[in-house]
């Protein structure tokens, strides 16, 4: 069924009667071509391409619990481009180019909202990393403003540009930048997904990879053996897990990373602002809560919930950047698993099993790189080879020290 505003009027006039379920809640068949375990964003959307771009339609997607229920259901749902390094902006400059067009495509409201990301500096030196890295976004195509403090009064007038230890000097606008719904992003795939013919398996849980003379050959899972040609790991926070059942060890680790909302009130922030001098940013949701988040709890964790300390800096990150926030009150809290890789950036590749590939080691940054994430690990599914833009981001270059290290900060997930 395609969504339109004739179908919105036909069932307007026979009492919302014929809408159908966006996606079969479907049961495991004995084998398929491709398995992909984890049905979040990545998963959701690797499926898609593989059918859509690549004609592999006897896929099936395995999620343990229900789908979206990971990182995806859980994130501040910010997504833009901007990168410094040649192997991350491609990259995610082409997940924006996809992102611009996702909607058509699925033919589902994501609700993509351009209306800009605003990184803030506080310094001459931060000013000139961040001119360094607009005019590297410009070289990839992407847009990218650098903002005196001006200009930035100009857009976010309310917030403590005069703080004693902060001042606020101007930002780094990327227009394009912003924010999309993140169950929407989840529910589009999995509905355009399911179109092509794709199973997508709720509540089935991958126990163990069978490996037979060095090729995979299926997954055991909660509800019995699945045969698949190809397997692609795709599951975020408990990529670890997944490895070890390949006898794998990955330069990984897994931390909490928390996300706050706030009771709502009327249209107050209309783009997304990040805190130059702290690890914070913000947005407001389309229902009118503001949506904040800062650094991870900076612990090996698989719980999905957060400790009090990275909470209390949160907040305070928030009081020193728009100091009117500690009259709201903060009505939800919850917790996602970080993927963290040891350079800050992905990996999406092929693993020393073959017909085993793995999408991992997303760090902050999984979201807005859902749909570049999908079209290039279903890419390297199909092929078996990696596509141009995700040939960087492979798993031995933590071996060779090719590392595509973003923010300069080594080999530590909790300064990333
Ligand atoms: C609080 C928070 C805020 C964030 N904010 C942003 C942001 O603003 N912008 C941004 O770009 N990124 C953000 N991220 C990161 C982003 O959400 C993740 O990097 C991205 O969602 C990860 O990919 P995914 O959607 O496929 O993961 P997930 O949704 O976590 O999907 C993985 C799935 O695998 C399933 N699974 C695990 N083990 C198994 C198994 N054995 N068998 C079957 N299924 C299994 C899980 O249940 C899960 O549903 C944030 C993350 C968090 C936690």
């Amino acid at each position: 069924m395609r969504y339109s505003w004739l179908a919105v009027l036909r069932e307007a006039l026979r009492n919302q009667s014929g809408w159908q379920p966006a996606w079969r809640d479907a049961a495991p068949r004995d084998a398929y071509d491709a398995v992909i375990v984890g049905g979040g964003g990545h998963g959701l959307a690797t499926a898609y391409y593989l059918a859509r771009e690549h004609g592999i339609t006897n896929v099936a997607v395995l999620e343990k619990g229900y789908i979206g229920s990971g990182n995806a259901g859980r994130n501040t749902t910010i997504i833009r481009s901007n990168y410094l390094l040649p192997g991350n902006e491609a990259f995610y400059e082409w997940s924006m180019k996809l992102w611009e067009g996702l909607e058509q495509n699925l033919n589902y409201n994501a609700m993509v909202s351009q209306r800009g990301v605003l990184n803030l500096y506080h310094s001459d030196a931060q000013r000139d990393a961040f001119a360094r890295r607009g005019n590297s976004m410009r070289l990839h195509g992407a847009d990218a403003e650098l903002l005196d403090a001006e200009a930035v009064r100009r857009m976010v007038p309310y917030l403590d540009f005069a703080n004693a230890r902060f001042p606020i000097r101007g930002g780094l606008l990327q227009r394009r930048g912003g924010t999309a719904r993140h169950d929407a992003v989840v529910w589009g795939y999995a509905r355009a997904a399911d179109q092509h013919g794709v199973d997508i398996v709720q509540n089935c849980e991958v126990t163990g990879l069978r490996i037979e003379r060095g090729r995979i050959a299926g997954v055991d899972t909660t509800r019995g053996f699945i045969r698949a040609g190809k397997v692609g790991i795709a599951v975020a926070g408990s990529s670890s897990r997944l490895a070890e059942m390949a006898g794998m060890r990955l330069p990984i680790e897994s931390h909490v990373l928390q996300a706050f909302v706030s009771e709502a009130v009327k249209p107050l922030i209309d783009t997304v602002v990040t805190f130059g001098a702290g690890h914070f940013y913000i947005s407001q949701s389309d229902k009118g809560s503001l949506v904040f988040g800062g650094d991870i709890d900076g612990y090996n964790s698989y719980a999905q919930r957060g400790s009090f300390p990275a909470m209390a800096d949160v907040m305070e990150s928030a009081m020193a950047l728009m100091p009117m926030l500690g009259r709201l009150r903060v009505l939800r809290q919850w917790g996602g698993i970080m993927d963290m890789s040891m350079d800050g950036s992905p990996i999406i590749d092929r693993t020393p099993i073959e017909n085993l590939y793995l999408n991992v080691g997303w760090c902050y940054g999984g979201f807005k790189a859902t749909p570049a994430s999908g079209w290039c690990f279903a890419w390297t599914m199909a092929k078996n080879e990696p596509h141009r833009l995700n040939a960087p981001l492979r798993l031995d270059r933590f071996r060779d020290g090719a590392m595509i290290d973003e923010k300069g900060a080594g080999p530590q997930p909790n300064l990333h």
